[in-house]
């Protein structure tokens, strides 16, 4: 039986296009003893997805050539020769753009993390919620928008929060929580239309047009006694933006950098001495060190899903032979929300 599997060919040097990333048709091998087979359901399309396949690596090595693209997607098991391992089981992995997965599933006494090559049981999912809600909110998004904001940002009740990437996965969810915590939120995003979301549909008390307007002025304008908290999803100018207007003491939540991943230049903060000037704490995280805080942030996220005060938005495509269209998306402001793309 043949399956479809995009493998990575070459390291791109801008945006992925088909030339970097290829769909192939190849045979399904049989399965070994202690391996199992899973069926694609969904695939999460993440920007960190870009930064594994960088030539020069991240905060991880680069994946090889030659590998199939990885992403985090979420199965079925279909056959196993594992005793942990029922067929029918929901399972999330980092196994990458493929309709099926042959993998071992790891010692037998040991059920390996998500982040080393462990292949994760997903619990059917309770009433109102559904299996995607696994890549989101009770997901590594959900993670990393509670604990960046809470843990790494110190955000308090009176903060002043700016967060960029306002209307996409993370930082929608970063304006809510905040809020929710009684922070006065502002929000960066692409275009009017993502800025009103920004503030109608997430709460923010304001959103900044960085595509139309001038950031330093705006928020001069709206945070004249500086921002607390600023959580970066995008690094580069807006970065700088944000520096030039922090208060004393203020913290910076770096998150990510997406404006970044494209390039090979990275751009520095030109103004990184106003970190001293204002005595600034900025501190980069992953979200893997949370992971078994994790328990934590679902419970507070449930109360204020069923409360109505916490939500993300999905937006999800269908068919194997879309991914990098797709993924792309995430990198020209096309997405609404989290990206998700049903096999
Ligand atoms: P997302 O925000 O849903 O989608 C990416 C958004 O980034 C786009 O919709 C676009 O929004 C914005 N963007 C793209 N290129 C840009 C540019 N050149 N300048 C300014 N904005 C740009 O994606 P996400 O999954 O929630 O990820 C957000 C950030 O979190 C990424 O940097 C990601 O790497 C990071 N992340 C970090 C961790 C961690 O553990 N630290 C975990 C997951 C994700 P606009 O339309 O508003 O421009």
């Amino acid at each position: 039986m043949q399956q479809s599997v995009w493998r990575l060919q070459k390291y791109p040097t801008g945006i992925p296009t088909d030339k970097d990333i290829v769909l192939h048709q190849e045979p399904i091998p049989d399965l070994k003893e202690h391996e199992i087979k899973i069926k694609t359901l969904y695939i999460s399309m993440d920007p960190a997805n870009r930064l594994w396949i960088r030539r020069e690596g991240s905060y991880i090595p680069p994946f090889p050539l030659g590998s199939i693209m990885p992403a985090i997607t979420i199965g079925e098991v279909v056959e196993s020769r594992h005793p942990r391992y029922q067929v029918g089981q929901k399972v999330q992995g980092i196994f990458g753009w493929q309709e099926y997965i042959i993998q071992h599933a790891g010692p037998l006494n040991e059920q390996l993390p998500l982040d080393n090559g462990g292949i994760v049981m997903i619990p059917e999912p309770e009433q109102g919620c559904d299996l995607i809600d696994n890549f989101g909110l009770f997901g590594v998004h959900g993670m990393t928008a509670y604990f960046g904001i809470t843990d790494v940002g110190k955000a308090q009740a009176g903060d002043t929060v700016l967060v960029s990437a306002a209307a996409g996965a993370i930082g929608s969810l970063v304006v809510q929580i905040a809020k929710n915590m009684g922070c006065r939120v502002i929000g960066i995003a692409g275009g009017p239309k993502k800025c009103s979301r920004v503030v109608k549909e997430f709460g923010a008390d304001a959103c900044i047009d960085y595509k139309h307007e001038d950031i330093h002025f705006r928020l001069q304008e709206l945070a004249p006694q500086g921002v607390n908290v600023y959580f970066d999803n995008v690094g580069g100018e807006i970065l700088e933006a944000a520096i030039d207007n922090m208060a004393r003491y203020g913290r910076i939540a770096f998150c990510g950098a997406i404006s970044q991943y494209n390039g090979t230049t990275p751009a520095s903060p030109k103004n990184y001495m106003q970190i001293l000037y204002r005595e600034l704490e900025v501190n980069g995280f992953l979200a893997f060190r949370y992971a078994e805080k994790m328990p934590e942030a679902v419970k507070v996220m449930k109360q204020w899903q069923s409360e109505g005060r916490l939500h993300m938005n999905i937006e999800c495509h269908e068919g194997i032979e879309n991914l990098l269209n797709v993924f792309t998306k995430l990198f020209i402001s096309e997405n609404q929300g989290k990206l998700v793309v049903k096999i």
